[in-house]
């Protein structure tokens, strides 16, 4: 949960919200967090205007979401977000991150956006955003969730949150890694910067 205090003073007491932006421009939003507050309102006085971005959603829990209805940029005309996150169970994409905003919860509703929002269902695998490569893989944590391999001028950056190690041999750091807990280091293998969850011991 966000938690402003003495104990976040170093990397802040916001929920998860992180920016990559190409040499190109391409900007990329990697979930949407109470962090997406402060991010919004940096991104209308940097313009350019309009602003055009991409966000993914590693799985749809609410320290994931919660900065939707707090991000400026979605309230703008002429601003264009694309959505991209693990297709889930039932109800669709859209109506997943409205729910949040629904009237007993939230006074203003998702069609208060007034950019050009498109939502797009993730599974694993490998996708284009103009000139970044994007690859996918499902962690283990409650609710699909998606890790993201970033590939973009040269450099690799991954965001893996809440991922839970398989084992406990791998979670205490001792013995081989094998099965999935092989396939998750394999998948952040060689990376430049790696973006993950650590809160889980054995
Ligand atoms: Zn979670």
């Amino acid at each position: 949960m966000a938690k402003p205090g003495p104990d976040t003073i170093r990397y802040g007491g916001n929920t998860s919200c992180v920016q990559v932006t190409s040499d190109a421009g391409t900007l990329l939003v990697i979930d949407c967090g109470t962090g997406a507050h402060g991010l919004g309102q940096h991104l209308m006085k940097e313009g350019p205007k309009p602003v055009r971005g991409h966000v993914l959603i590693s799985h749809t829990h609410w320290d994931h979401i919660q900065g939707i209805p707090f991000f400026t940029p979605f309230f703008i005309p002429g601003n264009k977000w694309d959505f991209y996150a693990p297709k889930g169970f039932g109800e669709s994409l859209r109506e997943t991150l409205a729910g949040q905003m629904e009237y007993t919860y939230f006074p203003i509703t998702p069609e208060a956006f007034g950019a050009e929002l498109s939502y797009n269902n993730l599974s694993e695998g490998v996708f284009r955003i103009d000139d970044v490569v994007i690859r996918t893989r499902y962690l283990n944590h409650p609710a699909l969730t998606i890790a993201f391999r970033i590939e973009v001028d040269g450099a690799v950056v991954i965001y893996a949150c809440d991922h839970e190690p398989h084992s406990r041999e791998a979670a205490d750091g001792v013995g081989q890694l094998d099965g999935q807990d092989l396939a998750h280091a394999e998948f952040l293998r060689d990376a430049d910067l790696v973006i993950h969850d650590a809160q889980y011991l054995a």
